[in-house]
């Protein structure tokens, strides 16, 4: 009977063959993170290896540490144990992380992933193994989602049938944003006022070569404002609530006039 190459303890995941934790929720020596969510990739830690393009988001939300950047199939040994990252389909630089020990074992940890099409990210692999440690957000049978080109179609159907009214979509800032305003790329060429927590991530993004629509931002001002400036850069210049609003305050200078 082998040992598991995956245990369980205080810090989240270990791996005591490699002697490094996965997605580990307090500070260790060594941090092998799936992606860059909040709850994946958390600060502390004294050594971070992921994907390359996960490091510019990890940069930005945790500041500067040690990281180290590794290519989807890139193999990386740690004691008995070959780490590669294979791709998670879940956000710019999510990864499967993939554990073969040298006794010929293979364990594959999935971090947060999915098997649709996302614009935005490397698709899903699946990796052969012998043990699978999955995530399960949303396992339940009940969760059954529409194909993403029909969520576009209808944000874009009702976006563009509301054009004297700001059309505000809530999402996530990292992933959920920038997949959003990839799908729209389909059907508009127009800019989109983002939020300013979402501004650097899609920056990211764009510099990955992610195709999205343009963007305008509202981080510097109040939320009360941010709707404001939405109704404006939303409204037609000939429609009556446009020209209510530019009489009511000046435009923004990022804004279109
Ligand atoms: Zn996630």
């Amino acid at each position: 009977m082998h040992d598991p190459i995956i245990i369980p303890t205080d810090e989240g995941l270990f791996c005591p063959a490699g002697n490094f934790h996965i997605d580990p929720w307090r500070p260790v020596p060594t941090a092998v993170i799936t992606h860059a969510h909040a709850d994946h990739a958390r600060s502390g830690s004294a050594h971070y290896l992921a994907h390359h393009l996960s490091l510019p988001i990890m940069r930005h939300r945790l500041g500067e540490h040690r990281f180290t950047g590794l290519d989807y199939g890139e193999q990386r040994r740690f004691g008995a144990i070959t780490l590669s990252m294979h791709p998670a389909g879940h956000v710019l630089g999510s990864a499967q992380v993939r554990l073969a020990h040298d006794d010929g074992r293979v364990w594959v940890v999935t971090g947060d992933y999915k098997r649709d099409p996302d614009p935005t990210c490397a698709p899903f692999e699946v990796i052969p193994c012998d043990t699978l440690i999955t995530e399960a957000t949303f396992a339940l049978p009940c969760y059954r989602w529409p194909p993403v080109e029909r969520v576009g179609e209808q944000i874009w159907q009702w976006w563009a049938a509301h054009p004297d009214r700001p059309c505000i979509l809530f999402t996530y800032a990292l992933g959920k944003a920038q997949r959003v305003l990839a799908v729209l790329t389909a059907h508009a060429d127009r800019p989109v006022l983002v939020h300013g927590a979402m501004v650097a991530m899609t920056e990211i993004y764009r510099q990955a070569g992610v195709q999205m629509l343009p963007r305008a931002t509202c981080i510097r001002w109040a939320r009360a404002a941010d709707l404001e400036c939405l109704a404006r850069i939303r409204a037609q210049p000939q429609s009556p609530r446009y020209s209510a609003i530019r009489k009511a305050s000046p435009l923004p200078s990022c804004l279109p006039k």
